[in-house]
């Protein structure tokens, strides 16, 4: 066991545990954005900063993905960490202040106004779908191109937006509601930012219009199942 101190308390984790799971564990909040618990941390959103107090006298890390420590002192809530958070959320109201977990996070920090403007997009490039796309699906159809201002969510080759199975997966983790599902002739499809290249069909097991890729892989299984043993 790790013993080390979080606003105060000192509490003991089991190694290999990250400050963000050992605070959750003993209930210290830390917002968050790009994390999910099912994903590798990440640590691209800086929301989850913590002020760790060391020689150097205070250093910022992203408690997603430093490790804990044996005598560690964290603290989750100084002045420090709400400066680097409220800055974090600034940014991010720029082009996201109209998504509701965004305006409620700011609202939290007390930023009321941002000083940036930028085009509204509910998207905030926080990577959750690409990463539940590769790490989770295993279909990696999706990634974050272009640089700057001109980032977004796309499939980044033609092979790879043909690999979109619409699963939805990636609208599960998105924390904005930028990608979502729509009801379209009685089954759901994802609605997302870029475009997806296959055939739909409907279901040829169930019956119901669920829509479904038609890639040559799942019609031979398919062909397989429907022959029999
Ligand atoms: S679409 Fe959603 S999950 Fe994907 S990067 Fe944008 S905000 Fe994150």
């Amino acid at each position: 066991m790790i013993t080390l101190t979080i606003d105060g308390q000192e509490i003991q984790v089991t190694e290999g545990r990250t400050i963000l799971e050992a605070a959750r564990e003993h209930r210290f909040p830390i917002p968050t954005l790009c994390y999910h618990e099912a994903l590798a941390p990440f640590a691209a959103c800086r929301m989850c900063v913590v002020e760790l107090e060391n020689r150097r006298g205070g250093q910022l890390v992203p408690a997603c993905a430093y490790p804990c420590e044996e005598g560690l002192i964290v603290r989750t809530n100084s002045e420090k960490v709400r400066r680097s958070r409220r800055m974090t959320i600034e940014l991010l109201m720029a082009s996201a202040a109209h998504v509701p977990l965004i305006r409620a996070m700011a609202e939290e920090l007390g930023v009321t106004t941002p000083r940036f403007t930028m085009e509204p997009d509910d998207c905030i490039l926080c990577g959750l779908c690409v990463r539940a796309c590769e790490e989770i699906v295993g279909v990696g159809a999706i990634s974050v191109i272009n640089r700057g201002i001109e980032k977004k969510v796309s499939p980044p080759f033609r092979i790879a937006s043909n690999a979109c199975i619409e699963c939805g997966t990636c609208v599960l983790v998105c924390p904005t509601g930028a990608i979502t599902l729509a009801d379209i002739t009685g089954g759901t499809q994802t609605v997302h930012p870029w475009e997806s290249e296959f055939e739909a069909v409907d279901c040829r097991v169930c019956g119901h219009h669920y829509l479904a890729p038609e890639l040559a892989e799942h019609t031979a299984l398919l062909a397989e199942a429907e022959a029999g043993p």
